[in-house]
């Protein structure tokens, strides 16, 4: 099978603006042949995206995106895990358990600091219709609304990322369990954006092998913000270590955002084989 998907992508499940039931259309008003569902520690959309996926005629991957315990920051995807998995939910319960704790304290210093801002106001930027994953995305989205920022990258940049006045960490868990906790639930473990990591080939040798021997699958060779040359250096990278490649756009659906379903900034491409060899390796065979 031929086509372009699309294996990285968020609805109003997490942070996203779209619902899981329009991402699907969106995918099918993309072109794409298959679209995978990550939002960020949670798999509360799955469901309805896989359904809606039927009715718009694209093969429907479920997913999940969860940000591991790092130095930096690291995500790592989940493709085709069992989304009705009791342990998995109750990981991902406890993920969710500490955002809110978290929330809460970020909520705090941002009143001291000055900020005006309630924790009704922040869950008033949340779908309610889905569990889960609210956080500072929707913190900026409160700062955007009172004009304290203009965009959600300024209200990061400036207040709520790693190292500024409002930032308060959460509990997360190792690489190491992140990926048990996938592979476990059927799932194919992939690293995101390893661009985030570094752009050292040595350097994330040394870490893409270190998953490699806590179990991971995959890596993202195509990814929205890759220019050719780190798209051919992660590609190369993949291809010694033996692992299966993946991509995405990362999409959140906002319109002002810099990525677009299935083409990233306009010449992302991720060929269908990179699903084909997935689906290969896949135990669950959904
Ligand atoms: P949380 O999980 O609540 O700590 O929020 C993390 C999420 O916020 C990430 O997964 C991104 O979607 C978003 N995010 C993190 N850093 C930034 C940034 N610098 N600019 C914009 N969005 C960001
Ligand atoms: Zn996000
Ligand atoms: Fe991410
Ligand atoms: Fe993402």
């Amino acid at each position: 099978m031929d086509g372009i998907i699309d294996l990285h992508a968020h609805t109003t499940a997490s942070d996203g603006a779209l619902t899981p039931r329009q991402l699907a259309w969106e995918a099918k008003k993309a072109g794409l042949t298959a679209c995978a569902i990550t939002d960020h520690d949670t798999v509360s959309g799955v469901k309805d995206f896989l359904n809606s996926c039927v009715e718009a005629g694209v093969e429907g991957v479920p997913g999940v995106e969860i940000s591991v315990k790092y130095s930096g920051e690291m995500h790592i995807v989940g493709l085709y895990v069992d989304y009705e998995n009791e342990e998995f939910l109750n990981k991902l319960y406890k993920l969710e358990h500490s955002r809110e704790i978290r929330n809460k304290k970020m909520i705090a210093r941002c009143c001291e600091l000055g900020f005006e801002i309630t924790e009704d106001e922040v869950l008033a930027c949340k779908d309610p219709k889905y569990d889960g994953s609210i956080g500072r995305p929707h913190i900026a989205q409160v700062f955007i609304k009172r004009g304290y920022a203009k965009d959600k990258n300024e209200a990061f940049d400036k207040y709520l990322k790693k190292g500024k006045c409002c930032y308060v960490g959460r509990e997360l868990y190792t690489p190491h369990d992140t990926i048990a906790m996938i592979k476990a639930a059927g799932g194919i473990a992939v690293l995101a954006h390893p661009i985030y990591i570094s752009r050292n080939y040595d350097e994330l040798y040394k870490i893409v092998s270190e998953l490699k021997s806590f179990g991971l699958d995959g890596v993202e060779c195509r990814y929205w913000e890759y220019d050719d040359e780190f798209t051919e250096m992660i590609t190369e990278l993949c291809e010694q270590l033996g692992l299966l490649k993946s991509g995405g756009s990362d999409f959140h659906g906002d319109t002002k955002s810099e990525t677009m379903l299935g083409c990233g900034r306009g010449n992302l491409r991720v060929p269908y084989e990179y699903l084909e060899k997935i689906k290969a390796v896949n135990r669950r065979k959904l």
